[in-house]
C-alpha cells in the first residue's frame, strides 16, 4: 500500500487502486492495530478472529467504537470474498479458512507490515531478515540506534506492532524491524533504509513447498531496491550472496541502481568466499577485536554475548547502523556505538547468562529448540559443560552434536520424551544420564555435578511441549531453580 495525500496525515491506498472494505483476519495487536489504522485513514473495516479470547473481545470492541465492524469466534467468509483486500496478522497461517476464501476470489492479501509502512512515508527502517538471528541483530541495531540519541523502537517480530508505532501522535523517525519470510511474501511495498540479511538455511519446510520458495520469500526483501539502499549481506553464507545476486535488476550495468552492498564476516581466511567480495566488518581473531568500515569498534572481551554467531550478529547490526546514516559513523558516533555495545544484554532465552553461583555459571537457552541452535551454543562453550538435551524430539537426529559436545561437555542429561534418542545417538561419544521427565530432578541432577568452573548450558534441541506451555516457561523454570536451590 501507498501512501497518497499531502500534509499530517495520508491516505492509504488499496492495493491495484481496489475500493471498498477492509477485511483484517486476527485480532492479535498487530491486527488490532492494522485495523484502528485502516479506519482513521477513512476505510471501511471488517475485523473477524477465529478465536474468542479475552483479547480478541477487548480488541473487536475497541475497533466497533471506532466503527468498524468486528467479530469474534469466526469469520464471514462470503464478507472476506468480496473484501477490496485483506490484511493479515503474523502468525495466521497460509491454509487458514479466510485466506483460503480470500484467494479462490483473488482478493490481495498484503500484511499488517504493508499497512503501516503504508502509513509511514517517511519513516527510515533497518529491516532485518535471514534464518537465524533476526531478533538478536534487531535488538541490537535497535540498541544501537537509540544509544545514538534516535527515537527507534523494535518492531516487526519483536517489540511494539509497527501498526501500532504508526498510531502515535509522533510517529518514531527511526525503527529497527525484524521481517520474517512470511511478511516479507506479504509487505510487497518494503523498501528499508538498510536491508540485513543474517544467514539462510532450510527452515519452515513444513510451511513452505521447498527451500527455494523460502529464500524467494527472503529475496522480496530487495524487491524495491533503489540506488540509495544500502545491504548488509554475510560474506560467509554463500546463499546470502546469491540471494543478493540475482535482484530483480540483475545485470551488472544496473548495480548502481540496486544500490549500495556491505558484508560482514566472523570466519578466518578468505578462501570459502568470493574474490570480489571484502568484507567492511569483520572479527580480528588474533587482536580479540570487531573491526568496522576499517578501524577497531569494540574488543571481543568488552561485548557481552556468548559465540561467535553473536559476534556477527552484533558485526551485522554495528555496520547497518553505520552505513544508515553519515552522522553514524563519526569518531564519535563510533565510541557512542562501542559503548553501547558494551552494554547489550543478552535476551532472555537466547544463550542468557542467569547467574553465577558457587562458581558454577548457569546458561539458558530454551530458545534452541532445534539440533542447529544448539550447535550453535555449543560451538560457544569453553569451559566443562554440563549440557541439558531433551523435551519434545523435532525428528533430526543428535549425532551432529558429538564433535561439539566431546570438546566441552562433561556430561549430557538427557531428559522428557526425547531422553532415549538423545541416549541411543550420542551415548558411547559422550557421557549420558538418562532421566524423566522431571525438571526438578534434572536441575538437581545438574547442580550435584556441576563443581566450581563448570557451565550448566539448558539448550535443549528440542521443543518444550511434553512439559511446558512453550520455551519461555522452561527457560523461566529454568532460571527459577538455578537461583532457588543455589541460594542454598
Ligand atoms: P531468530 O529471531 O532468527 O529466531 P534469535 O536471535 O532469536 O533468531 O536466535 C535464535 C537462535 O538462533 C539462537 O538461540 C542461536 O542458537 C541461533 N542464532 C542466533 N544468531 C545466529 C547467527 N548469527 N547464526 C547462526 N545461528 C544463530
Amino acid at each position: 500500500m501507498t501512501a497518497a495525500g499531502g500534509t499530517g496525515r495520508t491516505v492509504l491506498e488499496l492495493p491495484n487502486g481496489r475500493r471498498g472494505e477492509v477485511a483484517v483476519v486476527g485480532l492479535g495487536a498487530s491486527g488490532r492495530a492494522a485495523a484502528e489504522l485502516l479506519r482513521m485513514h477513512g476505510h471501511a473495516v471488517y475485523a473477524s478472529d477465529a478465536g474468542a479470547s479475552p483479547r480478541a473481545l477487548e480488541a473487536a470492541a475497541a475497533l466497533s467504537a471506532l466503527g468498524a465492524t468486528a467479530e469474534t469466534g469466526g469469520h464471514d467468509l462470503a464478507r472476506i470474498s468480496r473484501a477490496a483486500c485483506v490484511v493479515v496478522s503474523p502468525g495466521v497461517p497460509p491454509e487458514a479458512p479466510p485466506l483460503a476464501a480470500a484467494r479462490a476470489a483473488s482478493v490481495p492479501i498484503v500484511g499488517e507490515l504493508e499497512v503501516a509502512l503504508g502509513a509511514l512515508p517517511k519513516l527510515r527502517y533497518i529491516a532485518v531478515t535471514g534464518t537465524n538471528g533476526k531478533t538478536t541483530t534487531t535488538a541490537l541495531v535497535g540498541h544501537l540506534l537509540r544509544s545514538l540519541g534516535h527515537d527507534a523502537p523494535d518492531a516487526g517480530n519483536i517489540g511494539t506492532p509497527l501498526a501500532a508505532l504508526a498510531l502515535r501522535e509522533v510517529p518514531p523517525a527511526w525503527v529497527a524491524l525484524e521481517m520474517s519470510s512470511f511478511q516479507l511474501h506479504d509487505t510487497p511495498s518494503v523498501r528499508p533504509t538498510v536491508g540485513v540479511v543474517t544467514n539462510l538455511s532450510p527452515d519452515h519446510l513444513d510451511r513452505y513447498p521447498d527451500v527455494g520458495t523460502y529464500y524467494a520469500d527472503k529475496a522480496r526483501l530487495f524487491a524495491n531496491a533503489a540506488p540509495t539502499s544500502q545491504w548488509v549481506l554475510n560474506a560467509d553464507d554463500a546463499d546470502v550472496l546469491a540471494l543478493h545476486r540475482r535482484l530483480p535488476t540483475d545485470a551488472p550495468s544496473h548495480t548502481a541502481l540496486r544500490g549500495t552492498s556491505h558484508a560482514f564476516s566472523v570466519a578466518d581466511g578468505e578462501r570459502h568466499r568470493p574474490p570480489e567480495v571484502v568484507p567492511q566488518a569483520h572479527y580480528d581473531r588474533g587482536a580479540g577485536q570487531l573491526v568496522v568500515l576499517g578501524q577497531p569498534l569494540v574488543a571481543r572481551a568488552d561485548f557481552p554475548l556468548v559465540g561467535d554467531h553473536n559476534v556477527a550478529n552484533a558485526l551485522a547490526a554495528a555496520l547497518a547502523v553505520m552505513v544508515a546514516d553519515p552522522a553514524h559513523a563519526t569518531p564519535e558516533a563510533r565510541r557512542t556505538i562501542a559503548d553501547a555495545l558494551r552494554r547489550f544484554a543478552a535476551l532472555p532465552h537466547r544463550l542468557e547468562p542467569v547467574g553465577t553461583f558457587h562458581g558454577v555459571a548457569w546458561i539458558n537457552d530454551s530458545k534452541a529448540t532445534n539440533v542447529a541452535s544448539t550447535q550453535v551454543a555449543l560451538a560457544g562453550m569453553t569451559k566443562p559443560t554440563i549440557v541439558l538435551l531433551g523435551g519434545r524430539h523435532k525428528g533430526d537426529p543428535y549425532t551432529s552434536l558429538a564433535p561439539d559436545l566431546e570438546r566441552c561437555a562433561k556430561v549430557v542429561l538427557a531428559y522428557g520424551e526425547a531422553a532415549p534418542i538423545v541416549e541411543q545417538d550420542l551415548a558411547g561419544r559422550v557421557p549420558v544420564e538418562r532421566l524423566g521427565s522431571s525438571f526438578d530432578e534434572v536441575i538437581r541432577r545438574a547442580r550435584a555435578l556441576a563443581v566450581s568452573g563448570d557451565v550448566v548450558l539448558l539448550s535443549p534441541a528440542c521443543s518444550s511441549y511434553d512439559m511446558f506451555p512453550n520455551y519461555e516457561v522452561r527457560g523461566a523454570t529454568f532460571r527459577r531453580l538455578a537461583a532457588e536451590g543455589s541460594a542454598a
